[in-house]
């Protein structure tokens, strides 16, 4: 059964990164360089979705992007077309067209060159902290936005802040999407529609990226551990004292 990893990045930048989230060209180069050199199969959540059990690839990878910077359309989308990559983007709808994030028109070029497109929701507001029916309206609503945009199916959401529980999980299926990501790591299954994703931020290093791409499960072990340490602190101080800490250590 092929296993897979999916790696999540937010913002790419020409130079140095400045914020947490951003990750510079040049290293987001170097990742694909050695996912080319590994030869390991890149596909998008959608394809990596429909394998069937009996395929016969061991491992792949998946690159995903959140939030529709856009550094999606002119960093990202390029270097991925010189590898022969497929990417998923995923993008918070009300921000299309705006300042510093991706355009209508880029969007439907990324998705007729083979990429995918999935939601991000409609305003990137924390789901948990919804009611039921604005959490449908953030999944839904924002899925007519991208396939009245595109004119094809979209199939994948990815929930804001990685915030999320088992009725949000529902709602996002019951929205029509059958593929949903998370910002929790872990190594997937082909096949499985609860996608865990790998944060990639300023700090990771290459080597980090290549241990990432070797699958070394004493690092990912380590990944899932910060992960629910964070979750822990997050459920213990609030999630609004949680980012106020956040900011703090890593201004
Ligand atoms: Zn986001």
């Amino acid at each position: 059964m092929t296993k897979f990893i999916s790696f999540l990045f937010h913002k790419l930048t020409e130079d140095e990164p400045s914020k947490v989230i951003e990750v510079s060209k040049s290293l987001f180069g170097r990742c694909l360089y050695s996912i080319k050199k590994a030869s390991i199969p890149v596909m998008c959540l959608a394809d990596l979705v429909k394998l069937s059990y009996t395929n016969s690839y061991k491992r792949a990878i998946s690159i995903t992007f959140d939030d529709g910077w856009d550094s999606d359309y002119k960093i990202a989308f390029p270097v991925l077309k010189e590898y022969g990559f497929k990417a998923t983007f995923f993008i918070t709808t009300d921000w299309i067209n705006k300042k510093g994030y991706v355009q209508e028109k880029w969007l439907k070029e990324m998705s007729q060159s083979g990429m995918e497109i999935g939601s991000h929701t409609l305003s990137h507001r924390y789901l948990t902290r919804l009611s039921e029916d604005k959490v449908y309206k953030e999944f839904y609503d924002s899925r007519c936005k991208l396939e009245d945009i595109l004119g094809k199916e979209v199939t994948a959401v990815s929930i804001p802040g990685g915030e999320y529980n088992g009725k949000i999980i529902k709602l996002a299926y019951k929205a029509g999407y059958k593929i949903i990501a998370t910002s929790k790591p872990g190594i997937n299954l082909a096949g499985s529609t609860l996608v865990n994703r790998i944060p990639i931020h300023s700090r990771t290093s290459l080597t980090d990226l290549k241990k990432i791409i070797s699958f070394s499960p004493f690092f990912i072990f380590q990944l899932k551990s910060f992960y629910l340490a964070r979750a822990l602190i997050k459920k213990t101080f609030g999630i609004d004292d949680y980012l106020t800490l956040r900011n703090w250590i890593i201004k």
